[in-house]
Order: C-alpha cells, then structure tokens, then sequence
C-alpha cells in the first residue's frame, strides 16, 4: 500500500490489480501510444516497452531502429507528423532520452497542436512550457528534481507548494519525482506518494514510469487519475523486486 495524501489527508491506497481488459477489448480501444524518444536508445526503449506492459495495446516508437520488443513497431522519425494524424493514437509520450537542452521545439509544438494527450518527459518539458498555460490540458509533466528547477527557477515554497503552483501555472498534471513523489493537477488535487523505493535511484526508471503514464492516458481517463495510477504501479514495482532493481526489471514485472 501506497500513503496518500489528498489535501493534506493521510490515506492509504488498497494495492493496486492490474485491470483485465473489457470483453470485447481490441488492441487499438485498449490505447495506441506514441513514444518520441530522443537519441538515447535505452530510454526509448524502455519507455516504449513499459507502454505496451502497462496495457496499450499498439505501440509505435520514432526515432528509433531498435524494437526493444518484438510486438513494438519503430519508425523514423520523419513519420512523426503523420502518425500524429492518426485518429486511433490515444497518447504521445515524448522527450525520453533527449538530453537538457536538446533541439526538441519543433516536434514539441507538432504534438501540441495535434491536441492529442501528451506525457512530455525530460527536455520536452523546458520545450513546451512557452506554450502552456493556465488552461487546463490534458498533458502530464514529469519532471525530476534537476527538470524541475530548470523549468520553474521561479517557484518557492514546500515540493507540494511548487507542484501544486506548475501545474495551475501550465494546465498540466505534473508528477514532480524524487524521493518523495507528489502528483498535482491544476484544479488543486495533489497526492504525495510516500514512502517511495530508493531501489528506483538508478538509470532508466524516469523512463519507465514515462511510458506507464502514456498507457494510462491512452485509455481516456482522467490525466490526473492516469498519473497516480502510474505512479503507484511503478513505486509497488520497485517495492516488490527490491534489492538490486534495474529499471527493465520494471518493464518486465
Ligand atoms: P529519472 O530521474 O527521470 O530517471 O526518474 C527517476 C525515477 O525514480 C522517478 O520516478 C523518481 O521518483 C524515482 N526515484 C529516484 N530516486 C528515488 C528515491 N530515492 N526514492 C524513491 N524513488 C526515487
Ligand atoms: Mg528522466
């Protein structure tokens, strides 16, 4: 069980149950992602990989030749435009291994004026703030420490007061990692996910946790319901592999 606390409330969540698929599922309703990861080969696939373990039923990866799992299509990503067409893609992640400060503004933009829901990871989270605003959208920002301040150098105040403060500030849920994980929506919601796993303190979990949350909103739901739901699987992941925990360890259970 996971500690929350909406609102100041402590509260523990029950532990969480994969959803079985409805019935009638097909692998498009179940969610089609996007992953636009950048030249690190690890994070892109690891991003994509925990899309498709956390329930997507499609996922295509751009910008990368590797699959890092057979059922995953890879495309250059000169098809990103076009793929951001496509009325069955039901989330885009991007910015996984692009690294601070990369060149990300123009396939940025593309995803948001696609309207699609976006996970924006990484130096897609720098890239996009000009465009977002007060109003709501459905976007979550995952942001670490270092992200965090590079993109709000302006904000002060606890982890939960500056969570709570970019989110109003950019209309987005933003998931501000660490240690101590708080999840924020821009209508004042905020969960603190406590105590978290510090096996997680290793390459590749941001990645991870990026992808879970792309499959999460792919699904339709709430942004902010998508995000917790993410965060606690990947903290109760980390808390049942333990000792020695690499971040495809996630991916894989
Ligand atoms: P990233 O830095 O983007 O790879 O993301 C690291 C992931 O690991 C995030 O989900 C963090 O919340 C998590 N994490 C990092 N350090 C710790 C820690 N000491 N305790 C719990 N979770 C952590
Ligand atoms: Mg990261």
């Amino acid at each position: 069980p996971i500690g929350i606390a909406p609102h100041g409330t402590m509260r523990t969540l029950p532990p969480l149950k994969a959803a079985t698929p409805a019935a009638t599922a097909h692998k498009f309703n179940r969610g089609m992602v996007l992953v636009f990861a950048g030249p690190m080969p690890g994070a892109a696939g690891l991003a994509s990989a925990s899309a498709l373990r956390a329930g997507a039923g499609y996922v295509v990866l751009e910008g990368s030749e590797r699959a890092p799992l057979s059922a995953i299509i890879t495309e250059s990503d000169a098809r990103f435009g076009e793929r951001l067409s496509d009325p069955r893609v039901g989330a885009v992640v991007i910015g996984p291994g692009f690294p601070a400060g990369d060149e990300l503004l123009f396939d940025v933009e593309a995803a948001l004026d696609s309207g699609k829901p976006l996970v924006l990871d990484a130096a897609a989270i720098s890239a996009a703030l000009p465009r977002l605003c007060e109003t709501p959208c459905r976007a979550i920002l995952t942001p670490h420490e270092g992200e965090f301040a590079r993109a709000f150098p302006e904000l002060y105040g606890s982890k939960i007061d500056r969570a709570k403060a970019a989110a109003v500030r950019t209309g987005a849920v933003v998931i501000y990692k660490g240690a101590d994980t708080i999840v924020a929506a821009p209508d004042g919601r905020v969960v603190a996910a406590w105590p978290g796993s510090p096996w997680l303190a290793t390459a590749g979990t941001g990645d991870v946790l990026a992808g879970a949350c792309g499959a999460m909103l792919a699904r339709g739901g709430d942004a902010f319901d998508a995000a917790v739901a993410a965060v606690g699987w990947h903290i109760a992941q980390a808390a049942r592999i333990g000792r020695g925990l690499v971040a495809d360890d996630l991916v894989r259970e």
